[in-house]
């Protein structure tokens, strides 16, 4: 284990390579260090107006959003307390450490759930789903809850297929989506997926600070919330409506949207299809590395679904007896690399290499770099070759693009 109590002063930029929150463009970074504006100032929201259609076309949906000055996990609890009554019955799929606190927060709030189990190095099976629906046939279930990535996992659940299930059975239930790890890295389609709310935050593939969340809200989840009687105050949709912005009962705070207007731009400047295959390609790179590194009993992905593997963040499973954190350590006091740890009871067991956001070639070869000579400094067995195996991929991806283009 390197000694946690010495730090060295690191030189060199710091690359950020947590699975959220991730690195944020300097033209970002100055665009929230805005000077202080009234919120009713005409120019203020023009520039909020243009925010809110702006990340509609990045949820893709014409419905409605609401924003929370909180973390994502208060935009979950919006999505509960705004659609649901106390004691209703949720249905949550389970995905990891994530799908896990949203449920353990539901309960939290007075409701019931239920949880279609899962192997997370598996992912849940689809047809499990819908036999759960199909049995309720007295539709006690009022929602569905499911993860889009989920960043604990490195796995992504296909929604098209949890919104099959529901047209299969006819299950009227909501469909509820948390796209935090996934919105601006996978493709994220609510109104095709009749998602009914969508929840989202800031600080991942939006490159933002954290602080920020937000919930796209379909037109069937406006009459339930119509109906909802969950106690909410803050994060209550029909107050919020009566406001100037129809969000924030308080202050706005005005810094993120400078930063979401910035946010939008690089997003929609480099375009959606491109942002979506750029998190494709460097995906794949870390784990045409892992798998290198797997040789000799190395370090394995995590997720064993090659279907399901996630386009912005890796999991990776060290061997029997060899720390995870131990491994970040040396890359973080060695290189100033930062990765993610194992969460819940994946500590220690697991790294997290996030690749979601401002990211390109050689800061994700750099932090596989890092990675590989901290598995030699610890002596974690693996197959060296890791980081060349990426580049050679990512080369290949660029000679083939350019003779697409010949
Ligand atoms: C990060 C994350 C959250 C929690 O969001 P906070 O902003 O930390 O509250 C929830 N779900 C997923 C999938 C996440 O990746």
């Amino acid at each position: 284990m390197e000694p946690t109590n010495v730090t060295k002063p690191a030189r060199g930029r710091l690359f950020f390579a947590n699975p959220g929150p991730t690195t944020i463009p300097d033209s970002i970074l100055k665009a929230v260090s805005h000077h202080t504006v009234d919120f009713m100032d005409a120019s203020f929201m023009d520039l909020y107006t243009g925010c809110v259609a702006g990340l509609k076309r990045v949820l893709q949906t014409r419905q409605h959003l609401f924003f929370y000055t909180a973390s994502g996990h208060g935009a979950w609890e919006a999505s509960l307390v705004n659609l649901l009554s106390p004691n209703d019955l949720i249905l949550v799929i389970e995905t990891g450490n994530f799908s896990e606190s949203w449920a353990r927060m539901a309960e939290g709030l007075g409701l019931r759930v239920k949880t279609v189990a899962a192997d997370w190095r598996r992912g849940a099976d689809l047809a499990t789903l819908r036999a759960a629906l199909a049995e309720d046939t007295g539709h006690e279930i009022k929602a569905v809850c499911a993860v889009h990535n989920e960043t604990s996992t490195g796995m992504f659940l296909p929604l098209d297929q949890v919104r099959a299930a529901l047209d299969a059975t006819k299950h009227p239930a909501l469909f509820l989506a948390d796209t935090i790890s996934s919105l601006g890295c996978l493709d994220f389609r609510m109104d095709e997926w009749g998602v009914d709310c969508a929840v989202g935050g800031s600080q991942k593939g939006l490159m933002l600070p954290t602080g920020l969340s937000f919930t796209g809200v379909s037109d069937k989840a406006m009459a339930a919330h119509a109906k909802s009687t969950m106690p909410k105050f803050y994060m209550n949709w029909t107050m919020m409506l009566g406001r100037p912005h129809k969000s924030f009962i308080g202050t706005v705070p005005i810094a993120f949207f400078y930063g979401l207007q910035e946010s939008l731009r690089l997003i929609e400047e480099e375009g959606l299809a491109e942002l979506f295959a750029r998190h494709a390609r460097l995906g794949e790179a870390v784990r045409r590395c892992v798998r290198q590194w797997s040789g000799n009993n190395g370090p394995q992905l995590y997720c064993l679904d090659p279907s399901r593997l996630s386009n912005s963040v890796t999991a990776v499973q060290m061997p029997d007896g060899f720390s995870a954190d131990a491994l970040r350590a040396t890359a973080m006091q060695r290189f100033n690399v930062s990765l993610g740890g194992g969460l819940s009871r994946l500590n220690g067991k697991v790294f997290r290499i996030g690749h979601m956001g401002d990211l390109n070639e050689p800061m994700v070869l750099g932090t596989l770099a890092a990675v590989e000579m901290a598995l030699k400094i610890n002596g974690v067995p693996h197959a060296a070759g890791g980081v060349a195996a990426a580049m050679e991929y990512l080369a290949g991806e660029q000679m083939q693009a350019t003779a697409k283009a010949a």
